[in-house]
């Protein structure tokens, strides 16, 4: 089984991408992750990724594409994808189609969170990820206290572009060229809606729900 997290940026599709691979096996690939890893590396493409995640821009569909392309090759992958943050736009979701089918995969479901704009500023400002276990927090909503996290304090981090300017950006962005390929899975009858304004308890039975179903 493949599957599509689709929502805007801050609707929790990394936390619930964490939580299906934790319960159903699969492989979360998130496209903002493999383009972090890259700019780690601090080679010329990750400098040149990072100034444009920076701005709230969009990296370009052949850089994005090519990192796909590897991971749906890998034979661990196999029909075990979640996909996080990607497709962002037509192009990108054409390729996947063509690079699922080409190696005999389909996608068994797109899973749209439904998020309001004020909650999402507010999620994404409070945002925390782990930079040593990678587990993602919220300081308001999901802080990370001695029961869910055992980490040091100091390896809670705020992402670089977390910031309420590029937030407004990136959620425009979202609203004019990725919302718009909801109808593409709309016409494929692959889309389903979860309420990702419910507590994230709720969210994970939900999600489970339509995954146990398929
Ligand atoms: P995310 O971790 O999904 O919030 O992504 C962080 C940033 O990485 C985005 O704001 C974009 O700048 C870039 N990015 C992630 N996924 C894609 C994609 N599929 N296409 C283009 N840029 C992307």
């Amino acid at each position: 089984m493949n599957i599509i997290l689709f929502g805007p940026p801050g609707a929790g599709k990394g936390t619930q991408g964490d939580f299906l691979a934790k319960n159903f096996n699969l492989i979360k690939i998130s496209t903002g992750d493999l383009l972090r890893r890259e700019i780690k590396k601090k080679s010329s493409l990750g400098n040149e990724i990072k100034s444009t995640i920076d701005k709230g821009m969009f990296v370009s569909d052949k850089v994005v594409n090519d990192l796909i392309n590897d991971v749906v090759l890998e034979k661990k992958n196999f029909n075990k994808m979640i996909f996080d943050g990607y497709p962002r736009n037509i192009f990108q979701a054409e390729f996947l189609d063509s690079m699922i089918k080409k190696n005999n995969q389909n996608i068994s479901c797109v899973l749209n969170i439904n998020v309001d704009q004020d909650v999402i500023i507010k999620r994404i400002l409070g945002r925390q990820i782990c930079s040593n276990c990678g587990n993602i927090f919220n300081k308001f909503y999901n802080p990370a206290n001695s029961e869910k996290h055992r980490c040091d304090i100091k390896y809670l981090k705020t992402r670089s572009d977390d910031t309420e300017d590029t937030i407004k950006k990136r959620y425009k962005t979202y609203e004019k060229i990725t919302f718009p390929i909801i109808k593409y899975y709309q016409d494929q009858n692959l889309l389903f809606n979860v309420n990702g304004m419910a507590k994230i308890t709720e969210i994970n039975k939900e999600i489970s729900g339509f995954i146990k179903r398929l």
